[in-house]
Protein backbone atom coordinates (compact mmCIF):
# COMPACT_ATOMS: atom_id res chain seq x y z
CA UNK A 1 0.00 0.00 0.00
CA UNK A 2 1.24 3.38 -0.89
CA UNK A 3 2.26 5.50 2.19
CA UNK A 4 0.27 9.10 1.96
CA UNK A 5 2.16 11.78 1.42
CA UNK A 6 2.38 14.86 3.86
CA UNK A 7 1.79 17.04 1.39
CA UNK A 8 -0.30 16.76 -1.80
CA UNK A 9 0.26 19.58 -4.62
CA UNK A 10 -2.83 19.55 -7.01
CA UNK A 11 -1.28 21.52 -10.14
CA UNK A 12 2.45 21.99 -11.39
CA UNK A 13 2.37 25.66 -12.60
CA UNK A 14 4.28 28.63 -10.89
CA UNK A 15 2.15 28.25 -7.60
CA UNK A 16 2.13 24.14 -7.54
CA UNK A 17 5.76 23.83 -8.32
CA UNK A 18 6.97 26.47 -5.83
CA UNK A 19 5.30 25.59 -3.14
CA UNK A 20 5.96 21.84 -3.71
CA UNK A 21 10.04 22.72 -3.85
CA UNK A 22 9.87 24.65 -0.62
CA UNK A 23 7.71 22.14 1.36
CA UNK A 24 9.88 19.15 0.12
CA UNK A 25 13.24 21.63 1.08
CA UNK A 26 11.95 21.57 4.57
CA UNK A 27 11.99 18.11 4.51
CA UNK A 28 8.27 17.22 4.26
CA UNK A 29 7.30 14.02 1.26
CA UNK A 30 5.89 15.99 -1.54
CA UNK A 31 3.60 14.84 -4.05
CA UNK A 32 2.49 16.77 -7.39
CA UNK A 33 -0.42 16.07 -9.75
CA UNK A 34 0.07 17.74 -13.25
CA UNK A 35 -2.31 17.05 -15.64
CA UNK A 36 -0.29 17.93 -18.49
CA UNK A 37 3.11 16.68 -19.74
CA UNK A 38 5.57 19.44 -20.03
CA UNK A 39 6.63 21.51 -21.95
CA UNK A 40 3.43 22.86 -21.99
CA UNK A 41 1.89 25.79 -23.41
CA UNK A 42 0.15 27.81 -21.20
CA UNK A 43 -2.05 30.90 -22.09
CA UNK A 44 -0.58 34.34 -20.62
CA UNK A 45 0.94 37.91 -21.53
CA UNK A 46 4.00 35.81 -20.52
CA UNK A 47 5.84 39.10 -18.50
CA UNK A 48 7.23 38.42 -15.30
CA UNK A 49 7.31 41.28 -12.95
CA UNK A 50 10.88 42.72 -11.34
CA UNK A 51 9.22 41.68 -8.14
CA UNK A 52 9.17 37.72 -9.22
CA UNK A 53 13.10 37.75 -9.37
CA UNK A 54 13.16 38.63 -5.90
CA UNK A 55 11.16 34.99 -5.27
CA UNK A 56 12.92 33.31 -7.69
CA UNK A 57 16.17 34.13 -6.08
CA UNK A 58 15.65 33.13 -3.13
CA UNK A 59 14.08 30.25 -4.71
CA UNK A 60 17.53 29.41 -5.86
CA UNK A 61 16.20 29.23 -9.42
CA UNK A 62 17.16 32.81 -10.77
CA UNK A 63 20.18 32.21 -12.46
CA UNK A 64 18.99 29.02 -14.15
CA UNK A 65 16.13 31.57 -15.03
CA UNK A 66 18.61 33.60 -17.02
CA UNK A 67 20.29 30.65 -19.04
CA UNK A 68 17.02 30.11 -20.70
CA UNK A 69 17.90 33.98 -22.28
CA UNK A 70 14.69 35.55 -21.23
CA UNK A 71 14.17 38.79 -22.40
CA UNK A 72 14.78 41.94 -19.97
CA UNK A 73 11.27 44.45 -20.17
CA UNK A 74 13.35 47.53 -18.60
CA UNK A 75 10.31 50.25 -19.07
CA UNK A 76 6.17 50.28 -20.02
CA UNK A 77 5.30 51.94 -22.80
CA UNK A 78 1.53 53.25 -21.72
CA UNK A 79 -0.73 54.86 -24.46
CA UNK A 80 -4.12 56.52 -23.19
CA UNK A 81 -7.50 56.29 -25.24
CA UNK A 82 -6.25 60.07 -26.56
CA UNK A 83 -3.30 59.02 -27.44
CA UNK A 84 -0.75 60.70 -24.81
CA UNK A 85 1.89 58.21 -24.05
CA UNK A 86 3.95 57.45 -20.73
CA UNK A 87 7.10 55.26 -20.68
CA UNK A 88 7.23 54.07 -16.88
CA UNK A 89 10.64 53.05 -15.49
CA UNK A 90 10.81 50.52 -12.72
CA UNK A 91 12.13 52.57 -9.46
CA UNK A 92 15.01 50.05 -8.63
CA UNK A 93 18.84 48.85 -9.74
CA UNK A 94 19.71 45.27 -10.56
CA UNK A 95 16.73 42.96 -10.80
CA UNK A 96 14.74 45.24 -9.25
CA UNK A 97 15.23 47.57 -12.47
CA UNK A 98 13.56 45.51 -15.01
CA UNK A 99 11.11 42.51 -15.77
CA UNK A 100 11.67 39.62 -17.91
CA UNK A 101 9.28 38.07 -20.83
CA UNK A 102 9.77 34.39 -21.86
CA UNK A 103 7.45 31.58 -23.05
CA UNK A 104 5.51 29.86 -20.69
CA UNK A 105 5.97 26.65 -21.50
CA UNK A 106 10.26 27.23 -20.82
CA UNK A 107 9.47 29.03 -17.41
CA UNK A 108 6.48 26.24 -16.10
CA UNK A 109 9.22 23.44 -17.18
CA UNK A 110 11.80 24.96 -14.97
CA UNK A 111 10.28 25.35 -11.79
CA UNK A 112 8.47 22.01 -12.62
CA UNK A 113 12.09 20.42 -13.25
CA UNK A 114 13.35 22.03 -10.00
CA UNK A 115 10.49 20.31 -7.90
CA UNK A 116 11.66 16.81 -9.47
CA UNK A 117 15.03 17.74 -8.52
CA UNK A 118 14.13 19.11 -4.84
CA UNK A 119 13.14 15.26 -4.20
CA UNK A 120 9.21 15.73 -4.91
CA UNK A 121 7.42 12.80 -6.06
CA UNK A 122 5.67 14.59 -9.65
CA UNK A 123 3.48 12.91 -11.52
CA UNK A 124 2.45 14.75 -15.00
CA UNK A 125 -0.92 13.39 -16.97
CA UNK A 126 -2.70 12.44 -13.93
CA UNK A 127 -5.97 14.98 -13.63
CA UNK A 128 -7.16 15.57 -10.35
CA UNK A 129 -11.44 14.64 -10.07
CA UNK A 130 -12.76 14.87 -7.03
CA UNK A 131 -11.80 15.40 -3.29
CA UNK A 132 -11.14 12.72 -0.80
CA UNK A 133 -12.91 13.41 2.33
CA UNK A 134 -12.44 12.59 6.18
CA UNK A 135 -15.31 14.13 8.08
CA UNK A 136 -15.39 17.96 7.37
CA UNK A 137 -11.22 17.49 6.37
CA UNK A 138 -9.75 17.03 3.05
CA UNK A 139 -7.29 14.02 3.57
CA UNK A 140 -6.50 13.71 -0.84
CA UNK A 141 -7.63 13.64 -4.15
CA UNK A 142 -8.32 11.29 -6.94
CA UNK A 143 -7.02 11.84 -10.19
CA UNK A 144 -7.55 10.12 -13.50
CA UNK A 145 -4.56 9.10 -16.17
CA UNK A 146 -5.42 7.36 -19.28
CA UNK A 147 -8.37 5.43 -18.35
CA UNK A 148 -6.92 4.82 -14.61
CA UNK A 149 -8.12 6.05 -11.48
CA UNK A 150 -6.24 6.31 -8.79
CA UNK A 151 -6.59 7.55 -5.08
CA UNK A 152 -3.73 9.70 -3.48
CA UNK A 153 -4.25 10.77 0.28
CA UNK A 154 -1.89 13.62 2.71
CA UNK A 155 -2.22 15.63 5.49
CA UNK A 156 -2.83 18.62 3.52
CA UNK A 157 -4.20 18.63 -0.08
CA UNK A 158 -3.18 22.14 -1.82
CA UNK A 159 -5.23 23.21 -4.34
CA UNK A 160 -2.82 24.99 -7.06
CA UNK A 161 -4.79 24.22 -10.66
CA UNK A 162 -5.38 27.58 -11.63
CA UNK A 163 -8.24 29.61 -12.53
CA UNK A 164 -11.02 26.63 -12.96
CA UNK A 165 -9.46 25.03 -10.08
CA UNK A 166 -11.04 21.81 -9.16
CA UNK A 167 -10.26 21.71 -5.83
CA UNK A 168 -11.99 24.77 -5.06
CA UNK A 169 -14.78 23.80 -7.35
CA UNK A 170 -15.41 20.55 -5.31
CA UNK A 171 -15.00 22.39 -2.15
CA UNK A 172 -17.96 24.55 -3.15
CA UNK A 173 -15.90 27.79 -3.04
CA UNK A 174 -15.33 28.89 -6.64
CA UNK A 175 -17.32 32.27 -7.28
CA UNK A 176 -16.79 34.46 -10.81
CA UNK A 177 -16.23 37.78 -9.99
CA UNK A 178 -20.41 39.79 -10.31
CA UNK A 179 -19.13 42.60 -12.75
CA UNK A 180 -15.45 42.29 -13.96
CA UNK A 181 -16.69 39.95 -17.26
CA UNK A 182 -13.39 40.44 -19.19
CA UNK A 183 -12.24 38.27 -22.23
CA UNK A 184 -8.44 37.79 -23.30
CA UNK A 185 -7.15 36.54 -26.71
CA UNK A 186 -3.91 36.04 -26.76
CA UNK A 187 -1.14 35.19 -29.73
CA UNK A 188 2.82 34.82 -30.00
CA UNK A 189 3.96 36.63 -33.48
CA UNK A 190 7.38 36.79 -35.81
CA UNK A 191 7.71 40.50 -36.59
CA UNK A 192 10.37 41.61 -39.16
CA UNK A 193 11.91 44.57 -36.69
CA UNK A 194 13.72 44.25 -33.90
CA UNK A 195 10.99 44.75 -30.66
CA UNK A 196 13.56 45.92 -27.68
CA UNK A 197 13.16 45.53 -24.66
CA UNK A 198 9.81 47.95 -23.93
CA UNK A 199 6.56 46.62 -22.92
CA UNK A 200 3.75 48.14 -24.44
CA UNK A 201 0.11 48.70 -23.34
CA UNK A 202 -2.18 50.84 -25.27
CA UNK A 203 -5.72 51.46 -23.52
CA UNK A 204 -8.88 51.32 -25.39
CA UNK A 205 -12.21 52.84 -24.75
CA UNK A 206 -13.60 49.40 -24.06
CA UNK A 207 -10.55 47.09 -23.07
CA UNK A 208 -6.62 46.89 -23.75
CA UNK A 209 -3.81 45.77 -25.84
CA UNK A 210 -1.14 44.46 -24.82
CA UNK A 211 2.57 43.90 -26.61
CA UNK A 212 5.85 42.18 -24.48
CA UNK A 213 8.77 41.44 -26.92
CA UNK A 214 10.70 38.32 -26.19
CA UNK A 215 13.22 39.05 -28.44
CA UNK A 216 14.73 37.59 -32.00
CA UNK A 217 11.32 39.86 -33.36
CA UNK A 218 8.82 36.97 -31.44
CA UNK A 219 6.04 39.49 -29.88
CA UNK A 220 3.26 38.02 -27.04
CA UNK A 221 0.58 40.07 -28.05
CA UNK A 222 -3.04 40.25 -26.19
CA UNK A 223 -6.14 42.00 -26.16
CA UNK A 224 -8.68 42.38 -23.49
CA UNK A 225 -12.09 43.41 -24.03
CA UNK A 226 -15.80 43.72 -21.79
CA UNK A 227 -17.55 39.84 -22.71
CA UNK A 228 -20.43 41.94 -23.97
CA UNK A 229 -18.10 43.62 -26.59
CA UNK A 230 -16.83 40.54 -28.30
CA UNK A 231 -17.37 39.99 -31.74
CA UNK A 232 -18.73 36.02 -31.86
CA UNK A 233 -19.82 35.96 -34.89
CA UNK A 234 -17.10 34.73 -37.12
CA UNK A 235 -13.43 32.39 -36.78
CA UNK A 236 -11.33 33.98 -33.99
CA UNK A 237 -9.01 34.79 -36.54
CA UNK A 238 -11.37 37.74 -37.51
CA UNK A 239 -12.66 38.46 -33.69
CA UNK A 240 -8.80 39.51 -33.05
CA UNK A 241 -8.69 41.52 -36.18
CA UNK A 242 -11.48 43.09 -35.40
CA UNK A 243 -10.48 43.77 -31.62
CA UNK A 244 -7.22 45.10 -33.13
CA UNK A 245 -8.78 47.78 -35.32
CA UNK A 246 -8.98 50.16 -32.16
CA UNK A 247 -5.18 50.06 -31.74
CA UNK A 248 -3.77 51.24 -35.26
CA UNK A 249 -0.22 51.18 -34.29
CA UNK A 250 -1.01 47.56 -32.95
CA UNK A 251 -2.28 46.67 -36.51
CA UNK A 252 0.45 48.83 -37.96
CA UNK A 253 3.45 46.60 -36.49
CA UNK A 254 1.77 43.24 -37.51
CA UNK A 255 1.00 44.20 -40.60
CA UNK A 256 4.08 41.48 -41.76
CA UNK A 257 4.41 39.47 -38.90
CA UNK A 258 3.78 35.46 -38.94
CA UNK A 259 1.86 34.28 -36.37
CA UNK A 260 3.73 31.41 -34.39
CA UNK A 261 0.86 29.81 -32.43
CA UNK A 262 -3.11 29.57 -32.62
CA UNK A 263 -5.10 32.56 -31.33
CA UNK A 264 -5.66 31.34 -27.16
CA UNK A 265 -9.35 32.36 -25.74
CA UNK A 266 -9.99 33.05 -22.20
CA UNK A 267 -12.82 34.00 -19.99
CA UNK A 268 -14.98 34.98 -18.37
CA UNK A 269 -11.27 36.08 -16.53
CA UNK A 270 -12.21 37.13 -12.82
CA UNK A 271 -13.03 34.71 -10.37
CA UNK A 272 -12.63 33.86 -6.67
CA UNK A 273 -12.13 31.48 -4.06
CA UNK A 274 -15.07 32.27 -1.10
CA UNK A 275 -12.24 31.07 1.30
CA UNK A 276 -8.49 30.20 0.91
CA UNK A 277 -7.89 28.05 3.63
CA UNK A 278 -9.61 25.11 5.74
CA UNK A 279 -9.84 21.91 7.35
CA UNK A 280 -6.66 19.74 5.38
CA UNK A 281 -6.96 22.13 2.53
CA UNK A 282 -5.46 25.57 1.10
CA UNK A 283 -5.88 26.73 -2.53
CA UNK A 284 -3.01 29.67 -3.94
CA UNK A 285 -2.32 31.08 -7.21
CA UNK A 286 -5.18 31.71 -9.61
CA UNK A 287 -7.21 28.65 -7.58
CA UNK A 288 -7.21 31.68 -4.71
CA UNK A 289 -8.14 34.20 -7.47
CA UNK A 290 -7.39 36.16 -10.62
CA UNK A 291 -8.72 39.30 -11.50
CA UNK A 292 -7.33 41.17 -14.44
CA UNK A 293 -3.89 40.86 -16.74
CA UNK A 294 -3.58 44.77 -17.03
CA UNK A 295 -0.87 45.36 -14.68
CA UNK A 296 0.41 41.56 -14.83
CA UNK A 297 0.92 40.18 -11.18
CA UNK A 298 -0.64 37.04 -11.49
CA UNK A 299 2.95 34.39 -11.41
CA UNK A 300 3.96 37.05 -9.06
CA UNK A 301 0.81 36.40 -6.74
CA UNK A 302 1.00 32.56 -7.75
CA UNK A 303 5.26 32.74 -6.14
CA UNK A 304 4.46 34.94 -2.87
CA UNK A 305 0.93 32.76 -2.06
CA UNK A 306 3.69 29.70 -2.75
CA UNK A 307 6.15 31.33 -0.02
CA UNK A 308 3.16 32.17 2.66
CA UNK A 309 1.72 29.08 1.86
CA UNK A 310 4.97 26.64 2.30
CA UNK A 311 5.30 28.74 5.55
CA UNK A 312 1.76 27.73 7.30
CA UNK A 313 1.38 23.91 6.02
CA UNK A 314 5.44 23.78 7.60
CA UNK A 315 4.21 25.19 10.91
CA UNK A 316 1.06 23.24 10.76
CA UNK A 317 2.57 19.68 10.51
CA UNK A 318 5.05 20.73 12.99
CA UNK A 319 2.30 21.77 15.51
CA UNK A 320 0.40 18.55 15.55
CA UNK A 321 -1.12 18.58 12.28
CA UNK A 322 -3.17 20.19 9.34
CA UNK A 323 -6.71 21.54 11.50
CA UNK A 324 -8.72 24.64 9.87
CA UNK A 325 -6.95 26.56 12.47
CA UNK A 326 -3.67 25.96 11.79
CA UNK A 327 -3.81 26.48 8.06
CA UNK A 328 -6.31 29.01 8.79
CA UNK A 329 -3.57 31.79 9.34
CA UNK A 330 -2.84 31.32 5.27
CA UNK A 331 -6.14 33.19 4.80
CA UNK A 332 -5.20 35.94 7.62
CA UNK A 333 -1.32 36.63 5.66
CA UNK A 334 -3.04 35.77 2.21
CA UNK A 335 -5.19 38.93 2.80
CA UNK A 336 -2.86 41.41 4.66
CA UNK A 337 -0.33 40.51 1.52
CA UNK A 338 -2.66 40.45 -1.82
CA UNK A 339 -6.11 42.62 -0.88
CA UNK A 340 -4.27 46.22 -0.88
CA UNK A 341 -3.24 45.50 -4.34
CA UNK A 342 -6.12 44.22 -5.26
CA UNK A 343 -7.97 47.33 -4.61
CA UNK A 344 -5.06 49.14 -6.59
CA UNK A 345 -5.69 47.26 -9.38
CA UNK A 346 -9.71 47.58 -9.43
CA UNK A 347 -8.96 51.39 -8.84
CA UNK A 348 -6.72 51.35 -11.79
CA UNK A 349 -9.27 49.64 -13.88
CA UNK A 350 -11.98 52.57 -13.33
CA UNK A 351 -9.74 54.94 -14.17
CA UNK A 352 -8.91 52.91 -17.18
CA UNK A 353 -13.06 52.93 -18.21
CA UNK A 354 -12.89 56.62 -18.42
CA UNK A 355 -10.82 57.51 -21.23
CA UNK A 356 -11.04 61.31 -20.42
CA UNK A 357 -9.48 60.84 -16.85
CA UNK A 358 -7.34 58.22 -18.10
CA UNK A 359 -5.62 60.75 -20.85
CA UNK A 360 -5.51 63.57 -18.10
CA UNK A 361 -3.90 60.97 -15.54
CA UNK A 362 -1.50 59.91 -18.48
CA UNK A 363 -0.84 63.53 -18.52
CA UNK A 364 -0.02 64.86 -15.38
CA UNK A 365 2.01 61.31 -14.53
CA UNK A 366 4.05 62.43 -17.79
CA UNK A 367 5.02 65.89 -15.78
CA UNK A 368 5.50 63.62 -12.43
CA UNK A 369 8.48 61.49 -12.72
CA UNK A 370 8.36 60.41 -8.90
CA UNK A 371 5.09 59.74 -9.13
CA UNK A 372 4.96 57.73 -12.26
CA UNK A 373 7.95 55.45 -10.61
CA UNK A 374 5.68 54.96 -7.36
CA UNK A 375 3.07 53.46 -9.68
CA UNK A 376 5.79 51.50 -11.78
CA UNK A 377 6.94 50.18 -8.33
CA UNK A 378 3.81 49.31 -7.20
CA UNK A 379 2.50 47.59 -10.54
CA UNK A 380 6.13 45.80 -10.74
CA UNK A 381 5.30 44.52 -7.27
CA UNK A 382 8.46 46.39 -5.94
CA UNK A 383 6.76 48.97 -3.68
CA UNK A 384 3.95 48.41 -1.17
CA UNK A 385 0.31 49.03 -3.14
CA UNK A 386 -0.71 50.70 -0.07
CA UNK A 387 1.12 54.08 -1.56
CA UNK A 388 -1.79 54.33 -4.64
CA UNK A 389 -4.61 53.90 -2.07
CA UNK A 390 -3.62 57.00 -0.20
CA UNK A 391 -5.79 59.90 -1.38
CA UNK A 392 -2.59 62.36 -0.88
CA UNK A 393 -0.81 60.45 -3.74
CA UNK A 394 -4.09 61.22 -6.11
CA UNK A 395 -4.33 64.78 -4.90
CA UNK A 396 -1.25 65.89 -5.13
CA UNK A 397 -0.52 64.15 -8.60
CA UNK A 398 -4.08 65.96 -10.17
CA UNK A 399 -3.75 69.11 -8.16
CA UNK A 400 -0.61 69.85 -7.14
CA UNK A 401 1.69 72.01 -9.28
CA UNK A 402 4.81 69.54 -10.90
CA UNK A 403 7.71 69.45 -8.36
CA UNK A 404 10.21 66.48 -8.94
CA UNK A 405 11.02 65.25 -5.80
CA UNK A 406 12.83 61.47 -4.81
CA UNK A 407 10.73 58.57 -3.98
CA UNK A 408 10.60 57.61 -0.29
CA UNK A 409 10.54 53.97 0.25
CA UNK A 410 9.89 53.34 4.28
C1 LIG B 1 -4.90 36.74 -20.64
C2 LIG B 1 -3.97 36.60 -19.47
C3 LIG B 1 -2.70 37.16 -19.53
C4 LIG B 1 -1.85 37.06 -18.43
N1 LIG B 1 -0.62 37.64 -18.48
C5 LIG B 1 0.18 37.60 -17.39
C6 LIG B 1 1.49 38.19 -17.44
O1 LIG B 1 1.94 38.72 -18.45
N2 LIG B 1 2.24 38.14 -16.30
C7 LIG B 1 1.77 37.53 -15.15
O2 LIG B 1 2.50 37.54 -14.14
N3 LIG B 1 0.57 36.93 -15.11
C8 LIG B 1 -0.22 36.94 -16.20
N4 LIG B 1 -1.42 36.30 -16.17
C9 LIG B 1 -1.80 35.53 -14.98
C10 LIG B 1 -0.99 34.24 -14.89
O3 LIG B 1 -1.10 33.51 -16.10
C11 LIG B 1 -1.50 33.40 -13.73
O4 LIG B 1 -1.75 34.22 -12.63
C12 LIG B 1 -0.50 32.31 -13.33
O5 LIG B 1 -0.33 31.40 -14.38
C13 LIG B 1 -1.01 31.60 -12.08
O6 LIG B 1 -0.20 30.49 -11.82
P1 LIG B 1 -0.85 29.20 -11.11
O7 LIG B 1 0.28 28.26 -10.88
O8 LIG B 1 -1.71 29.62 -9.99
O9 LIG B 1 -1.88 28.62 -12.20
P2 LIG B 1 -1.58 28.04 -13.65
O10 LIG B 1 -0.41 28.68 -14.25
O11 LIG B 1 -2.89 28.09 -14.36
O12 LIG B 1 -1.19 26.51 -13.39
C14 LIG B 1 -2.17 25.60 -12.99
C15 LIG B 1 -1.67 24.20 -13.33
O13 LIG B 1 -2.60 23.26 -12.83
C16 LIG B 1 -2.84 22.25 -13.81
N5 LIG B 1 -4.17 21.73 -13.56
C17 LIG B 1 -5.35 22.36 -13.74
N6 LIG B 1 -6.36 21.56 -13.39
C18 LIG B 1 -5.81 20.41 -12.98
C19 LIG B 1 -6.36 19.19 -12.48
N7 LIG B 1 -7.67 19.00 -12.36
N8 LIG B 1 -5.50 18.19 -12.14
C20 LIG B 1 -4.16 18.36 -12.25
N9 LIG B 1 -3.60 19.49 -12.72
C21 LIG B 1 -4.41 20.51 -13.07
C22 LIG B 1 -2.71 23.00 -15.12
O14 LIG B 1 -2.43 22.12 -16.20
C23 LIG B 1 -1.58 23.97 -14.82
O15 LIG B 1 -0.32 23.40 -15.14
C24 LIG B 1 -2.28 36.37 -17.26
C25 LIG B 1 -3.54 35.79 -17.22
C26 LIG B 1 -4.38 35.89 -18.30
C27 LIG B 1 -5.75 35.27 -18.22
Amino acid sequence: MRQPADVLVVGGGPAGSAVAIRLARAGLKVCLLEKSHFPREKPCGEYLSPGCLSILDRLGLLSALEALGPQPIRSMRIEAPGGTVLTGVYPGNGTASHGYSLPRYRFDALLFDAARKAGVECHEGWRVVNLIREGESVAGVVADSEGRSRSFTASVTIGADGRNSVVSRRLNLFAWHRTHRKVALLRRFQVPVDVGDVGEVYLGKTGYSILNPQGRGVLNVGVVVDQQDLPLHQAWEGVLCDLLAAYPRVRAMLQDAHPLNAIRVLGPLACRATRVAGDGFLLVGDAAGYYDPMTGEGVYQALRGAELAAKTVAEALSNGGPTAGGLGRYAVCYRREFAPKDRVCQLLQQIVCRPRLCDLLVRRLNDRPTHAEELMGVVGDLLAPRRLLRPAFWLRLLFRPAIDEPIRRA
